[in-house]
């Protein structure tokens, strides 16, 4: 559901709600970037004002009360890399480059920049560990949501089965065309299913990352999966949209934590 809150507006997980955990994917709204940014950009590498996606930065962890030094974000670089959370990154270190992130800490508040690319929240409830995923068209054709679940439960004795998933707003079949290039790997990827993810449309083959991460997530046992089912594409107004807005555009921010 979507979620008004002073001038902010996101979307939170309805499946999530009482797993324990604060989450949300912020849309555009109720920040102080300006055009072609605007509002609450929290890219840092975008061309951005530091000042205003700092400012944005604050406005959205005091959204949910959750401290900024609790923040643990990462370099997103579209690897497969996980890191594991057990504090908060001090601001005096450099990010790591990774694209997973897990913790068992409530201490530590998860987050990730987006604009297309899929956001998948996982949270094991029983065992208390929530993890996030980037995964763009590269991620999910190197599997970075089951390396993700993987790691839960060779990290933290998760089962699957107790695994709730969310996957956020970010482009739909609908935006998402593709080359020849990209068709190809996504058969390879993903051969059993490859016929459901790929769609011919006239204007040439589509690629349904949301359906691609829903089958990764079932096949490696996780029963409860939520899909936001918002194109960022389709809603340039909400969302930032790396291939609607021609790149000159910023990033949204993903959060979540244990609530402790
Ligand atoms: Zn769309």
């Amino acid at each position: 559901m979507l979620i008004d809150r002073d001038s902010l507006r996101y979307f939170c997980f309805d499946s999530l709600m009482d797993a324990g955990v604060v989450q949300a994917i912020y849309s555009r709204h109720g920040g102080v970037s300006k055009v072609p940014f605007a509002a609450l950009n929290t890219g840092g590498t975008v061309g951005d004002d530091p000042r205003a996606v700092a400012e944005n930065r604050r406005r959205i962890f005091t959204s949910l009360d959750r401290p900024l030094s609790s923040i643990f974000d990462v370099w997103q670089v579209h690897s497969v890399n996980v890191a594991i959370a057990t504090a908060p990154r001090p601001v005096d270190q450099p990010h790591q480059q990774a694209d997973i992130i897990l913790t068992n800490k409530p201490g530590v508040t998860l987050f990730m920049r987006f604009a297309d690319c899929v956001p998948v929240f996982l949270v094991d409830s029983k065992r208390k560990v929530i993890g996030l995923v980037h995964a763009g068209w590269i991620g999910t054709l190197n599997h970075a949501v089951s390396i993700g679940l993987k790691a839960m439960q060779d990290q933290f004795g998760s089962k699957p089965g107790d695994i709730l998933a969310g996957i956020g707003p970010s482009i739909g079949v609908c935006h998402y065309c593709v080359g020849d290039d990209v068709a190809a790997r996504v058969e390879k990827a993903f051969p059993e299913v490859s016929t459901e993810i790929l769609v011919k449309r006239e204007d040439g083959i589509h690629f349904d990352l949301w359906k691609a991460n829903q089958f990764e997530l079932e096949a490696g046992g996780v029963r409860q999966i939520e899909i936001a089912g918002l194109c960022t594409a389709c809603n340039i107004t909400d969302w930032y949209s790396h291939r609607a807005e021609s790149g000159k555009t910023g990033r949204f921010g993903a959060l979540i934590a244990l609530s402790g």
